[in-house]
């Protein structure tokens, strides 16, 4: 029989996809330069040049190692190279055992809630929040419990993660740089977000576990990034190189079991069982050579950093509130009416494409992924102008 779940899931594509889709339809219909897509996650940032070196590198390899297999954590090397590169950048003493290679974030974020939860568990993410996160959670037959973050600084907010904590709280889910509101947690709020965990373990079997998906870890403005499992033992990293590397078709990223992470003995085996049961096999092979190349070639930020300058004053200018983004490629904006839905519905008649906040949990706000030529922000910000002028009169 046909799984009804998955029918749903794959018939209702995401509205980021649907949006993005009209985009392209809109493109061929008027041209290219007069359609203002702020739809989705791609980096416009070409991959370093230490990419295409590592490949060439690869291609001389005889055929059953460029093509082959991997072991289904990676290879040693690129698992090592992972470890090596974390215990540089924050004195850690992690090992390649601690690392497992991914099908990118998606693939991490995942197979980390598979492995922690049981059905009937649940999973706490701080809204607005990633949409897929919702569909992985369901699929591990727990539930999704959305916790809203703080409404001023959209930091996530210690005290109501709190209030939400049942005795069947598996996990929270954070994201920082986040995705959509650009926002990073500062240390001060994930040391009292691992207070209120650390109170809630107490006679528990299990800890709660923290997820931190960090595929955005790289693209920051200035702010500093906190490295999570030094404030809360109980933590997997998710990453990948999508956005850092600028690599988002070539599936590869890693989980990082902390040897520190209570349970670590069980958790990476079931880590390696959930990869197993969704069938993921391995990483891609050519691409973890790429990582054992590069994993520290620095992610250029600077293209991302000059749009969010433009767009910010810009929109600033006529009347748009926003959030200060720190990091992520994402701006997190106001709608003009209560109807996020209605507001970007609205946007269409001026060829301007933004993802309506309820795709992310919650209502009244917009988000632009401003990942994109800086010649189509500068040519669209007439429209964004017309547009909340539209809203005035
Ligand atoms: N997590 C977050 C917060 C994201 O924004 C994305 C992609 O946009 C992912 C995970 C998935 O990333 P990947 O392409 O590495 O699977």
């Amino acid at each position: 029989m046909i799984n009804d779940v998955m029918y749903a899931r794959g018939a209702e594509s995401s509205k980021i996809r649907e949006i993005f889709s009209y985009g392209l339809e809109r493109k061929a219909q008027i041209g290219a330069d007069k359609v203002f897509d702020y739809s989705l996650g791609n980096p416009s940032v070409p991959a370093p040049d230490a990419v295409r070196a590592s490949i060439e590198r690869s291609l001389e390899l005889p055929a059953e190692q460029l093509h082959g297999y991997t072991p289904a954590p990676g290879l040693p090397e690129a698992r090592a190279a992972v470890a090596a590169s974390l215990n540089r950048r924050f004195g850690t003493s992690y090992t390649k055992g601690d690392v497992f290679m991914t099908v990118g974030a998606a693939a991490s974020v995942s197979m980390s809630i598979h492995a922690i939860t049981t059905p009937g568990e649940e999973v706490i993410v701080i809204a607005p929040y990633f949409p897929e996160y919702a569909v992985w959670i369901e699929k591990a037959g727990a539930a999704c419990v959305e916790v809203l973050a703080d409404q001023e600084t959209f930091q996530v907010d210690p005290a109501a993660v709190a209030a939400a904590i049942t005795p069947r709280t598996a996990a929270v889910i954070i994201d920082s740089p986040n995705n959509p509101t650009g926002a990073v947690y500062a240390a001060e709020t994930l040391e009292a977000l691992a207070a209120v965990l650390r109170q809630a373990n107490e006679g528990r079997e299990q800890p709660i576990f923290l997820i931190s998906d960090e595929p955005y870890r790289e693209i920051v403005y200035g702010a500093e990034v906190p490295w999570v499992p030094s404030i809360y033992e109980h933590t997997i990293v998710c990453y990948s190189y999508s956005k850092s590397l600028s690599l988002p078709g070539e599936r590869v990223g890693w989980v990082l079991v902390p040897n520190t992470c209570s349970l670590a003995d069980r958790v990476m085996p079931a880590i390696a069982g959930a990869a197993r049961t969704l069938g993921f096999v391995c990483a891609p092979a050519l691409f973890q050579r790429v990582v054992a190349d590069c994993v520290d070639e620095p992610s250029d930020v600077e293209a991302y950093a000059r749009n969010r300058t433009v767009l910010t004053q810009a929109l600033s200018e006529y009347g748009y509130t926003y959030v200060e983004p720190d990091g992520a490629f994402y701006l997190w904006v106001k709608a003009l009416e209560d109807d996020a839905e209605a507001f970007c519905e609205r946007a269409k008649a001026y060829e301007l494409l933004p993802v309506p906040s309820n795709s992310f949990g919650v209502t009244g706000w917009f988000r632009l992924g401003y990942c994109i030529d800086y010649d189509v922000i500068v040519n669209s910000l007439p429209a964004w102008k017309q547009l909340a002028e539209e809203y005035r009169v």
